[in-house]
């Protein structure tokens, strides 16, 4: 599904270039949970920007299903994030002011769908992590991991063929962290993808393949499933 080849990553140039990714090869597969881990600055956000088509390499080629993503032009860059990728983020992102429902509508909107159908589908999508009781409350009045669960809902709404988590518990307790690892995970279990950035170890244990990471080169491998 995914394939990076030499993938490289820098920074400035000569001599204050910093090379953040080295040559880097990384293949995964449809319906893989894969945990990001190594570091602070060994290039984990980079890595998952690049897979996120957030951000672009400097070096090296991103093939998802076949396309080469280097050939999109920024436009079609940004609909293959919008229609085929969703996004978790540590800090949930969330509007103010702006009722569950309405955050989880709002990928919809940019789609085109129907005012009808966004209703649906983003009341179902709040329904399936657990938020039917909260979906007219806004931001302010959730906890992080109801927040959380939101953006979750938001992600998921558009019915990505991966989720991309960057330290999706980073701000929640042990509790919620586990709560929301549990939704992540059956997800995954209804075949998406999901790639995420963890530091912790007791979150990367739901993936099924842990990535390590040091120096800007994977150190390690390794496949739980197996
Ligand atoms: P991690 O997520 O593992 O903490 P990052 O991918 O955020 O690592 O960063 C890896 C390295 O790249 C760090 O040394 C960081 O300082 C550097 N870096 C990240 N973004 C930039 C940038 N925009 N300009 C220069 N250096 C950067
Ligand atoms: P951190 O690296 O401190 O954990 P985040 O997890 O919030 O920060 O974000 C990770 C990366 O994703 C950052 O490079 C940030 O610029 C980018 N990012 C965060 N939120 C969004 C967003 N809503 N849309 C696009 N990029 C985002």
């Amino acid at each position: 599904m995914i394939s990076l080849e030499q993938i490289t990553k820098t920074y400035g140039s000569g001599e204050a270039a910093t090379h953040v990714l080295h040559p880097l090869d990384l293949r995964i597969g449809q319906g893989e949970f894969v945990a990001i881990m190594g570091p602070s600055g060994s290039g984990k956000s980079t890595l998952l920007n690049i897979l996120g088509a957030l951000d672009v390499p400097s070096g090296g080629r991103y093939r998802f299903e076949g396309t080469d993503l280097g050939r999109l032009t920024h436009e079609q860059r940004a609909l293959f994030r919008r229609y085929v990728l969703g996004f978790v983020f540590q800090g949930f992102n969330l509007l103010k002011r702006t009722s569950a429902l309405e955050n989880v509508e709002m990928p919809l909107i940019y789609q085109g769908v129907s005012a009808r159908e966004r209703r649906e589908r983003a009341e179902e999508a709040l329904v399936q992590v657990g938020l039917a009781e909260r979906m007219h409350h806004d931001p302010s009045q959730l906890s992080g991991g109801q927040q959380q669960r939101v953006a979750i809902a938001r992600a998921i709404v558009t019915q990505p063929q991966v989720l991309i988590a960057d330290e999706p518990t980073g701000n929640l307790d042990t509790q919620r962290s586990h709560e929301i690892m549990e939704l992540i995970r059956g997800f995954n279990a209804k075949g998406i993808t999901v790639i995420m950035v963890t530091h912790e170890e007791e979150i990367a244990d739901y993936a099924s393949r842990t990535i390590l990471l040091r120096d800007g080169r994977i150190e390690r491998d390794t496949d739980h499933a197996a």
